[in-house]
C-alpha cells in the first residue's frame, strides 16, 4: 500500500480535511489493484471518518469524509489490507480561531500592599476547544487597588501562554485585580492584600449612604494595608459604650478584640460649617495604649461637600488614623515634646505658650529626612517631626505641621503669615482644597513608633514642598484659609485589660 496524496496536510481542528487523502493498493510491480478488500478507520486525534472505501479503486482511493478532532496536533488513520502491512495516514489538526482567554497561574495570591507578588501572571489563549494559540498579544492591566503589572505587552508561547507578567500590588489594601486581555477577550485576576491586624468597622446610628459608606471600607483597608501585624487579643468585658460620650453610641460589650472595633455614623452635630467629625479612641490597651475600640463620628450637614469635591475618601481616612493613634495617643506614649497645651483636668485644655510641638518617634523622623525634610521639619535626631502649633485643642499637637508660622490668631489660633511645612500631607490639620492628599510613609512609620508593625509600601508618594514649591502653595493655602471646619479630637476615656475596665484620668484632678 501506498500514500498517494493528502499525508502531512493541515486543517482546523474539528473541520473536514478539504481534499480527502488517497491511497493505492499495488502489485509487486505497482499497477494499482482494483476490488481489494480494505478497511479504514482513524486511530488517533479523536476524529470521524464517513463514507471509507471497503475496496480499493484501479487509481488512488480515497480515504472518505475526514473529520479531525477538536485537539490540536497529530490525526491518524490506517488502512488494512489482509496479508500487507498496514499504512498509516497522518495529518495535523491546527488551532481555530480565538474563542476566549483564561488565567493559567498566578490568580488568587496574597501579598503586602505596594509588594510584587511572587508568582508572575500567565493567561492562554484558546480556540472554542481549549487549544492554545500561538503568537498572540496579550495585554496586562492592574484594574483595581492601584498597582501595577510589568511588562504589560506579552506574547503567548507554542502553547498558547502569556507568561511572566509580574504584578505589584496597589497601596490601597482590600482585594485587587488585574485583567488580561487579547483581542475582544479578557479574564481576570485577583489577589488579596495581607495583614494580620483585625480592623471590625461597625456602622451606627441612622444609615449611612452608600458612598460613604464606600469611603470607610476604603479607608479601613488602606489602615490595613499599613498596619500589618497583630496585636495583642484583649477582653472589652464590661466596657460600656456610652462612656465615649458620642451622640447615639450605647450598649455594653461583652467580647474580645485582636485588634481594634471603630464605631462610625454620619449624625447631625451642629449644622453646616464648625464641627465637621470628631474621632479618636475610646478604649485603649494597658501598657501598650494602642487602641481597642474607638469612634468616627460626621456631621452629616457637612460631608456632602467633601463627597462631591472627591475629598471624602482621605477626610475619612485622616479620621481613622486619629482612631488607630495619630495625635491621639502620642502624649501617652511620652512621643510628643513641648506641647501648645495641657489638659488641667479631664476635660479643660490650657495653652502651654509652644510654638513648637514635635513628634520624637525615630522611624517617623526617618521618614521625615527622605522625604526630603529639612532639618526645620523633622528636627535634629531626638528632638522631632514638627507637629501642628496653632489651631483648637485636638488640631494642635494632634497633627504634622500645616505651616510654620510665628502667632496663631483669632478665636480658632489659626497660624498667620504662613509659609507651608507639611501642607498636603492627609495627616497635616487642615482639609486641601483637592483630593490630592499623600498618606506618607512618615505617617505610616509614625504608627510603627505608637508599637504596631508596618508596611511602609502601603503609602502614597510624598516629599516635604521645597523652599521654592512653598512660596506658592502659601499663596494658594491663603487663598482658602477661610474654609477651615472643625475637628473634635478624642483622647482615650478607658483602659481595657487584665479583666477590668479603667476610666483615664487626666491633667490635675
Ligand atoms: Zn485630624
Amino acid at each position: 500500500m501506498q500514500s498517494v496524496s493528502g499525508a502531512g496536510s493541515t486543517a482546523t481542528v474539528g473541520t473536514v480535511l478539504a481534499t480527502a487523502p488517497t491511497f493505492t493498493v499495488t502489485d509487486a510491480s505497482g499497477n494499482a489493484l482494483a476490488n481489494i478488500t480494505v478497511s479504514v478507520a482513524v486511530t488517533s486525534g479523536g476524529g470521524t471518518l464517513v463514507g471509507a472505501p471497503t475496496r480499493s479503486s484501479a487509481g488512488p482511493t480515497s480515504v472518505g469524509t475526514w473529520t479531525l478532532g477538536t485537539t490540536a496536533g497529530t490525526n491518524t488513520l490506517t488502512v488494512t489490507v489482509s496479508g500487507l502491512t498496514p499504512l498509516t495516514i497522518s495529518v495535523t489538526g491546527t488551532p481555530g480561531a480565538a474563542a476566549r482567554i483564561v488565567v493559567a497561574s498566578g490568580n488568587t495570591q496574597s501579598g503586602l500592599a505596594g509588594a510584587q507578588l511572587t508568582a508572575p501572571l500567565s493567561a492562554a489563549v484558546q480556540d472554542q476547544f481549549g487549544n492554545g494559540i500561538a503568537n498572540q498579544q496579550v495585554t496586562f492591566l492592574a484594574t483595581a487597588g492601584g498597582g501595577s503589572v510589568a511588562p504589560g505587552l506579552l506574547t503567548t508561547n507554542a502553547s498558547g501562554v502569556a507568561s511572566g507578567a509580574i504584578w505589584r500590588l496597589g497601596n490601597r489594601g482590600g482585594t485587587q485585580t488585574a485583567t488580561a486581555t487579547a483581542g475582544s477577550f479578557s479574564t481576570s485576576f485577583s489577589a488579596t492584600t495581607q495583614s494580620s491586624y483585625l480592623l471590625d468597622l461597625r456602622y451606627f446610628g441612622s444609615a449611612m449612604s452608600p458612598e460613604a459608606q464606600t469611603a470607610f471600607t476604603n479607608a479601613a483597608n488602606r489602615i490595613r494595608a499599613a498596619i500589618v501585624g497583630q496585636i495583642s487579643t484583649v477582653s472589652l468585658q464590661g466596657a460600656d459604650l456610652a462612656g465615649c460620650r458620642i451622640n447615639g453610641l450605647t450598649g455594653t460589650l461583652a467580647e474580645n478584640t485582636q485588634g481594634i472595633i471603630i464605631y462610625a455614623s454620619v449624625a447631625p452635630i451642629d449644622g453646616v460649617g464648625k464641627i465637621l467629625a470628631q474621632a479618636g479612641p475610646c478604649f485603649v490597651r494597658q501598657t501598650s495604649v494602642l487602641p481597642a475600640v474607638g469612634v468616627i463620628q460626621f456631621d452629616e450637614a457637612d460631608i456632602q461637600n467633601y463627597i462631591n469635591t472627591g475629598r471624602f475618601e482621605s477626610v475619612v481616612l485622616h479620621e481613622m488614623n486619629h482612631v488607630v493613634g495619630f495625635g491621639t495617643i502620642w502624649e501617652d506614649k511620652n512621643l510628643l515634646r513641648n506641647p501648645a497645651y495641657i489638659l488641667v483636668s479631664d476635660t479643660i485644655p490650657t495653652l502651654t505658650g509652644s510654638l513648637d510641638p514635635r513628634f520624637t518617634g525615630a522611624s517617623a523622623l526617618a521618614q521625615c529626612l527622605s522625604a526630603s525634610g529639612t532639618a526645620t521639619h523633622c528636627g535634629a535626631a531626638g528632638s522631632g517631626i514638627a507637629v501642628e502649633q496653632c489651631g483648637t485643642y485636638g488640631t494642635a499637637d494632634g497633627h504634622w505641621r500645616e505651616s510654620f508660622t510665628s502667632t496663631c490668631g483669632g478665636s480658632n489660633r489659626a497660624p498667620t503669615n504662613f509659609t507651608a511645612a507639611f501642607d498636603s500631607e492627609v495627616m497635616t490639620g487642615y482639609i486641601e482644597g483637592t483630593p490630592n492628599m499623600p498618606w506618607s510613609a512618615m505617617s505610616i512609620a509614625s504608627f510603627q513608633d505608637l508599637g504596631y508593625t508596618v508596611n511602609l509600601l502601603a503609602a502614597d508618594s510624598y516629599s516635604v514642598p521645597s523652599l521654592m514649591t512653598m512660596a506658592r502653595l502659601r499663596a494658594a493655602q491663603e487663598a482658602d484659609a477661610g474654609d477651615r471646619p472643625v475637628e473634635r479630637l478624642l483622647r482615650p476615656r478607658f483602659i481595657v485589660g487584665g479583666g477590668r475596665v479603667q476610666a483615664i484620668k487626666r491633667g490635675n484632678p
